[in-house]
């Protein structure tokens, strides 16, 4: 039988960001046999994050490179296995969740869902076909390959903003175009990006085409008020407009809210027993990293109670 061939845990985190992994410092160290799946690498969303200012502790900020093996490290340290996998499936009825990964299949009567985000995709002509040729989505990534060439930064929130700032070391012109006549971003960045000569915020202004041959060469831009239609040259184009949740494997599965995230209550319990969700993926998080600390260790406790006494 296969099952009888999978692990045993008592608790399985799908997914190694801030949630999962602090989800998983929390339970090792109640004592609970945990295991960590996780597709890319640990850290999640931060390993790109450049400088994480607001991350309580670190006054001068800390480098997502470092913060994300700093909470690996942390949770090994605990006892927790992390393990590198992708989910091809999961089962949540019956006494037992099962974890199917492309390389093995584990099971726990505790599941925390903390797989986080992928950032949204616009949808214009231009996005998929220039993807890696000009368009990107991680300014600490790919920013130095436009040193002194013009780019843009589509978007109005914190991501925008932050990776408009990294871009700035490199390129000659930085334009954040953004659809409203305000930023949404927090005045802290909007402050830092104000002061930078070679950020200009095109505001009111949809990007309607990404253009070019084999690379990005430009974008097609219309104005909210006038509706007049102009191109802007640029080399990259990074698009910040928001972030999807991971929750494709789920559907049908627990509650989902109309944008896809995990409804949970204030315990991070989902619809299904012995199932929590913790982070950015579930319904009325506040996406930032504190918050899917908090929720982890949140996530964390409440399985460790059901675990001991039940719903
Ligand atoms: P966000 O806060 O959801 O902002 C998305 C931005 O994209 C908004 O300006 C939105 O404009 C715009 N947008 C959405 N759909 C669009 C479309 N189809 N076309 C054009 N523009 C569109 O997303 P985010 O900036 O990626 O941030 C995600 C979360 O991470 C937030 O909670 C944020 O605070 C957090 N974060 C924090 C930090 C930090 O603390 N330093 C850094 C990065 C991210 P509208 O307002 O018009 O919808």
């Amino acid at each position: 039988m296969v099952e009888e061939q999978m692990q045993n845990f008592d608790l399985i985190i799908i997914g190694a960001g801030v949630a999962g992994l602090t989800a998983a410092t929390f339970a090792a160290r109640h004592g609970l046999k945990v295991a960590v799946i996780e597709r890319m690498g640990a850290g999640g969303q931060i390993v790109n994050a450049e400088s994480i200012e607001n991350f309580p502790g670190f006054p001068p900020g800390i480098a997502g490179h470092e913060l994300g093996p700093l909470l690996h490290e942390q949770a090994e340290a605990a006892g927790a296995e992390v393990r590198l996998d992708t989910i091809a499936a999961v089962e949540l009825a019956g006494a037992h969740r099962i974890v199917r990964g492309t390389a093995e299949s584990l099971r726990a009567r505790a599941l925390i869902v903390a797989a986080g985000s992928a950032p949204r995709l616009l949808g214009i002509p231009g996005e998929a076909q220039f993807r890696g040729k000009g368009v990107s989505h991680c300014a600490s990534c790919d920013g130095p390959l436009y040193a002194g060439r013009d780019v843009c930064v589509i978007g109005g929130g914190d991501s925008a903003l932050d990776e408009a700032l990294v871009l700035a070391r490199h390129a000659a012109r930085v334009t954040v175009f953004h659809r409203d006549a305000s930023l949404g971003a927090q005045q802290a960045l909007v402050d830092k990006a104000a002061a930078m000569s070679k950020i200009e915020l095109g505001l009111q202004t949809s990007v309607e085409e990404i253009l070019g041959a084999d690379a990005v060469s430009g974008v097609r831009l219309r104005a909210a008020g006038t509706g007049a239609s102009r191109v802007q040259n640029v080399r990259g184009v990074f698009i910040h407009v928001g972030l999807e949740p991971n929750t494709a494997f789920l559907h049908g599965m627990l509650a989902l809210d109309a944008t896809g995230h995990i409804e949970t209550d204030i315990m991070m319990r989902t619809s299904v027993e012995g199932v929590f969700a913790a982070g950015d993926i579930r319904k009325d998080s506040v996406a930032q990293l504190v918050a899917a600390a908090g929720d982890g260790a949140t996530a964390a406790i409440a399985a460790f109670r059901y675990l001991k006494h039940g719903a």
